[in-house]
């Protein structure tokens, strides 16, 4: 049987997206940005960020494809649904639900970087470095947790629980 433990509370995910939001209102202070959520997980995020950031911003969406249903990374990424706009001389920054090996957001770094914006930074909730294999900088992280499988705000498991207002791990029970 599987069962859930609450990782991060709903009270503390808000409490950081409030600090990370003031954070990026003080380093883009004067310009413009453009959130770039990568689909599907990064949507809660990114939804709840945007309101913590008093600047004038742009949204876009995107869809990469990398794990499917399955629980551990298959190496391979795809654009499944490109941006809607041409991100040339803006400031970028990209909204991601978790960094695991990092495969998906070196990807999506390279290829954004050839449209030529006038910065890219990277803003993740969660962050899973003992997995990591290729080496991206992440600017804004919410949480480094350890190398479990979680889901939550965001994060499914076979298409569900991202309704789930917290982070929590599935864990087997003793039977
Ligand atoms: P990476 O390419 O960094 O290995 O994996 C990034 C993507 O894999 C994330 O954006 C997310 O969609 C998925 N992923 C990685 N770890 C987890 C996890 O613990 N739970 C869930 N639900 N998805 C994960
Ligand atoms: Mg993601
Ligand atoms: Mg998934």
């Amino acid at each position: 049987m599987k069962q859930l433990d609450v990782l991060i509370s709903e009270e503390k995910i808000k409490n950081r997206i409030k600090e990370l939001g003031q954070q990026i209102t003080r380093d883009y202070s004067g310009k413009e940005i453009c959130l770039i959520c990568v689909l599907k997980g990064g949507v809660m995020f990114m939804v709840d960020l945007s309101k913590e950031i008093d600047l004038p911003l742009e949204m876009d969406f995107m869809a990469v494809s990398s794990y499917g249903n399955e629980m551990t990374s298959s190496g391979v990424v795809k654009i499944v649904k490109d941006l809607d706009e041409p991100i040339e001389g803006k400031h970028v920054l990209i909204v991601e639900d978790i960094i695991d090996s990092g495969r998906t957001l070196s990807y999506l770094v390279k290829t954004l970087n050839n449209r030529k914006p006038a910065s890219l930074r990277i803003c993740t909730l969660l962050d899973k470095p003992e997995q990591r294999v290729s080496d991206v900088k992440v600017d804004y992280v919410g949480f480094t947790i350890p190398d479990e499988f979680v889901l939550g705000y965001g994060l499914d498991y076979m298409q569900k629980y991202r309704n789930l207002p917290y982070i929590a791990v599935m864990r087997d029970t003793e039977e």
